[in-house]
């Protein structure tokens, strides 16, 4: 087994993962940053297209006091405010340092060029270009953590399990994915920036790398999770026709640029029945516009696919040329042409506002051990603005690395029973699969499907409970199961921890969905469909020997 010394251990080198290991090292520490993927080309934040909320005042005047109400309004009376504090405070510092940095953000004649997105009061979200926000951020983050002497970055380690002893984290485990050899990682601190779990679901707009590991990892050493029932599902992810080398969420840039019209299945403009605008504008917030649109499906008035239809023919072929030409030309490629068709849109999930509970110097209840961005849960309550996510990630990224660096106890040996327990579960797996038998494959079919179905966007008790049960039992039925001697390039081995960790997840996500009774946000529930002021409180999770404890947090007074 490799063995690694290092400061600052980040999990996860997406925005929140590399911008942490920038602040660790500028703090003075050797820092220590791993992906399961490529550094900085896996996950979400490559991903992301065009919103970057920050109060940074360029196209109007504006004020982080502002972000932070429209934030709080946005998350239906749960959010955290002192991180939502820190996350609208703190973006325009990120953003202007990313300036800095010459990420590129587009301009206008007033200067940074700001657009106005769905919840938000001002025009606030900047942006690259269109579609091309995420790979803009992530190559500008790439550039920095490379130029920094004191960042070690190793590609293709899949971390497993967090090595804890009485005071708190002390490493992790985990191994090579090539070539299956396991290593060692003693850290005098541990920060989780693994990202989401929205590949738990049939339909979601993720990479193959957002399946859970940092709620599991989390809940395994004993830090407690915020709030796992809210998962974001993006209302109009793309539907039909069929759409190849495109991303789901692209529409999102299209509404922001040019507005359109969402229709039902018989052709009427319908969500001002749901949140009483006129529905002129792109203003109604994520979790209204999911709710409306199943709503109309559930009400028999859906597209041919159960979706709504999304419409800009009534716009000037050259309106939609000037805004989107290259786009415009690859969509025609797929058949699809704006200017005579309509698309199928319906919701996806795609962001989960649940996740590590974190204070504002991004530390868990497990001395050693912090989290950032996505995996932290909390700033965005029970639904998060567009463009909320990649400040989150940034701000609380820089956040956890200082802290980190600034309180990183003094180095000392990694856990031996801890160590050899995680060497003992890996050990077992590589072992000869039974044979006619693909135990780790089925289970891996089957959870988006019971996700999605039972634990979606509409949920009732019968349903979480029977998702709880079955995915209880995937868990026993997967503790067995074996990979296969070979270690190198060992995918049923990945699909194994992949697996683990996406259960774990999954069950606390159907647990709070259980117990919250009434319909909040993006946690809907058919049998108790109203907001309950009763229910103004977080839900806490926490492993308890084997099962998930769960409690709640006393009445909130956030102002929703
Ligand atoms: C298609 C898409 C479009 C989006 N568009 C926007 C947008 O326009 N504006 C906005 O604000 N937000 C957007 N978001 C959300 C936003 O991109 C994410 O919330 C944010 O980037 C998360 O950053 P992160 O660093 O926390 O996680 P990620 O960027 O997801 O990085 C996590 C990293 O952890 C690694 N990892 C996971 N498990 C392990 C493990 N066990 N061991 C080692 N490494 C591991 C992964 O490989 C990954 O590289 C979008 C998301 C998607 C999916």
């Amino acid at each position: 087994m490799r063995q690694v010394e290092t400061d600052i251990l980040i999990i996860g080198a997406g925005g929140a993962g590399m911008y942490a290991a920038l602040a660790a090292a500028r703090a003075g520490m050797d820092a220590l940053l791993v992906d399961q993927s490529l550094i900085g080309r896996g996950g979400a934040t490559i991903m992301a297209q065009m919103t970057v909320a920050a109060a940074l005042g360029e196209a109007e005047p504006d004020d982080w006091h502002l972000h932070y109400a429209d934030t709080l309004k946005a998350g239906r009376g749960l959010c955290d405010p002192a991180l939502a504090e820190l996350l609208c405070r703190e973006a325009p510092v990120r953003i202007r340092e990313m300036d800095e940095w010459q990420v590129g953000w587009a301009r206008n004649d007033k200067g940074i060029a700001q657009v106005m997105a769905p919840g938000h009061s001002r025009q606030r979200c900047c942006y690259v270009d269109v579609l091309n926000t995420g790979p803009a951020i992530a190559a500008t983050l790439r550039k920095q953590v490379a130029r920094e002497n004191r960042i070690r970055r190793v590609s293709n380690l899949v971390v497993t399990d967090l090595l804890t002893d009485a005071e708190g984290c002390a490493g992790a485990f985990g191994y090579l994915l090539a070539e299956g050899e396991p290593v060692a990682i003693s850290a005098r601190a541990v920060i989780i920036a693994a990202g989401g779990l929205t590949k738990l679901y049939r339909r979601n707009s993720a990479s193959a790398n957002m399946g859970g590991h940092s709620y599991h990892l989390a809940l395994q050493a004993g830090a407690e999770l915020i709030d796992m029932e809210f998962v974001q599902f993006f209302p109009i992810g793309h539907l039909a026709p069929r759409l190849v080398g495109m991303d789901p969420i692209m529409w999102d840039p299209f509404r922001y640029k040019l507005g359109g019209r969402l229709l039902n299945g018989q052709g009427e403009d319908f969500i001002g029945r749901y949140d009483g605008s006129n529905a002129e504008g792109y203003t109604t917030t994520r979790d209204l516009t999911t709710f409306a649109i199943l709503s109309e499906v559930a009400a028999g008035r859906g597209t041919p696919h159960g979706g709504a239809w999304l419409s800009f023919r009534h716009l000037p072929e050259a309106d939609l040329l000037a805004a989107f030409g290259p786009v415009i030309d690859k969509l025609r490629k797929n058949g699809i042409d704006l200017s005579s068709m309509d698309v199928e849109v319906a919701p996806i999930a795609h962001y989960h506002m649940g996740g590590i509970r974190v204070d504002t110097a991004m530390r868990t209840a497990l001395p050693g051990l912090y989290a950032a961005g996505e995996a932290v849960g909390g700033a965005n309550g029970a639904n998060r603005l567009s463009g909320n996510a990649i400040p989150e990630a940034l701000v609380f990224g820089w956040v956890a690395g200082q802290e980190a660096a600034q309180q990183a106890a003094p180095r000392r040996a990694l856990p031996e029973a801890a160590l050899a327990a995680a060497l003992e579960t890996y050990q077992a797996r590589l072992q000869p699969a039974e044979s006619g038998q693909d135990v780790i494959g089925a289970l891996e079919a089957e959870l988006p499907g019971l996700m999605w179905d039972k634990v979606g966007p509409f949920r009732n008790a019968a349903d979480l409970t029977a998702a709880l049960k079955r995915l209880r039992a995937m868990q026993i039925e997967l503790a067995t199961a074996t990979a296969g001697e070979n270690p190198v390039f060992n995918m049923q081995l990945q699909s194994w921890y992949d697996l683990r960790a996406a259960l774990s997840s999954a069950e606390a996500v159907t647990l709070a969905a259980l117990e919250r009774r009434e319909s909040r946000g993006a946690h809907q529930r058919d049998d108790f469909p109203t907001l309950q002021d009763s229910w103004q409180r977080n839900l806490i999770i926490r492993r308890q020997e084997n099962t998930l404890a769960l409690s709640k947090s006393p009445l909130l007074t956030v102002a929703a």
